[in-house]
């Protein structure tokens, strides 16, 4: 991956630009971590990088807002966030620039940075770039602001989150000062889209260290702030949507499918979900995770679960040819009846699901009904 990272910026320096690997990819690899995607800062401006990559690549130029100056390419399947050298001028709303200018130095760049441990850069030559001292930072574990901590978390106070997003995955401390400047700073917090709130947030959550990560929320008190109700029911922190089903917050956005996922964990939740017919109806995962958040040991799920004598309706031994021929009749909303019928008694173990028993069941109980 650095070999192409390397081959990429001596593209864009055979071009007569400068370019230099900079953020997660440089402070990953001196802590010798494997990184995805690869940030590049050059003073080149998206469009002369357009025009250097359009012929073996896929770019994108990135026109959310938030990105204004970015272009994105995709080169030998890695993706490369590139970004032209720029500073920034008085912050509106807690989150954007009021101006941004291009620059021509890589210093000024980095300094409009967020944290040391991301602003240091690699060269063409693998040479190491740190005029910020965020190898030092690395060394010592620290999240260190670049800015006066409270000034940088004003400017932006979506680097409060990215602040603990860091301080978590990569298990490092807070300098005294971020800690301070998030005391002061945290209702700003309130201005950032919930959209850019959670994008961080999930990172949390999702890591092996979400536990961590949402202790430090309540430590620093920003519950309020990021409207986050209902942390101290979360028992487990093994799964991102599990963590987002106890807390079950109206703010942040979720697909469809999430969506309905955290609503059957918070039904099961206020059931007896080691019952038959819950586990059936709501399936392993939701029942585990309703579970597990209830203290109920994961294994005691699985076992409950898998001692069921059906999963589905296709596990019952009989088929809806077979209950027409008996009833002699023509398929249709009936047979929905008598599924639902069987599926409840063989749940709650007063029918086994054997297909002469079922025929038997039904000769005797539905002949008469469904004449
Ligand atoms: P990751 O490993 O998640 O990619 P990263 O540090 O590379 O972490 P990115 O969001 O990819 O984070 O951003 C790339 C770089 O851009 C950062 O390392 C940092 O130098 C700078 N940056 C990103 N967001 C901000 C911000 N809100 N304020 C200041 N600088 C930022
Ligand atoms: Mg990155």
């Amino acid at each position: 991956m650095k070999k192409i990272a390397l081959e990429f910026i001596n593209l864009i320096e055979n071009s007569g630009y400068k370019a230099y690997i900079v953020g997660g990819f440089v402070r990953d690899f001196l802590m010798k971590k494997e990184s995805y995607d690869i940030d590049i800062t050059t003073n080149a401006t998206p469009k002369e990088i357009q025009k250097i990559f359009s012929s073996v690549t896929v770019k994108r130029p990135i026109n959310d807002e938030d990105n204004y100056g970015s272009v994105r390419v995709v080169y030998k399947n890695i993706i490369f966030e590139v970004t032209t050298f720029r500073k920034e001028l008085e912050y509106l709303d807690n989150r954007h620039p009021s101006r941004i200018f291009y620059v021509d130095d890589l210093e000024t760049d980095l300094k409009r940075r967020d944290f040391t441990i991301n602003a240091i850069c690699m060269d063409k030559n693998s040479n190491i770039i740190d005029p910020l001292q965020g190898k030092l930072d690395i060394q010592n574990k620290i999240i260190r602001t670049i800015a006066p901590s409270e000034a940088s978390f004003k400017d932006d106070a979506l680097r409060i989150l990215r602040a603990i997003r860091f301080m978590v995955t990569l298990n490092f401390k807070f300098h005294p000062d971020v800690i301070i400047a998030i005391k002061k700073t945290k209702q700003y917090l309130k201005n950032i889209s919930y959209e850019r709130k959670k994008i961080e947030l999930d990172k949390i959550f999702a890591s092996p260290y979400a536990k961590r990560g949402i202790e430090i929320i309540k430590e620093l008190e920003l519950e309020e702030a990021l409207d986050l109700k209902n942390l101290d029911r979360i028992q487990d922190y093994t799964d991102l949507i599990g963590i987002w089903a106890m807390i079950n917050s109206d703010s942040y956005r979720f697909t469809r499918h999430e969506k309905e996922l955290i609503k059957k964990v918070n039904i099961v939740y206020e059931m007896d979900n080691l019952d038959p017919k819950v586990l059936y109806k709501y399936g392993l995962y939701v029942n585990i995770l309703a579970g597990i958040n209830k203290g109920i040991n994961k294994k005691r799920i699985i076992k409950a679960y898998s001692n069921l004598p059906i999963k589905s309706k296709n596990d019952i031994k009989v088929t809806a040819k077979e209950i027409c021929l008996l009833l002699n009749k023509q398929p249709s909303y009936f047979l929905q009846d008598i599924y639902r019928q069987l599926e409840d008694l063989i749940l709650t173990g007063k029918l086994e699901n054997e297909n002469d028993i079922l025929l038997t069941y039904i000769q005797k109980n539905f002949k008469e009904i469904y004449i």
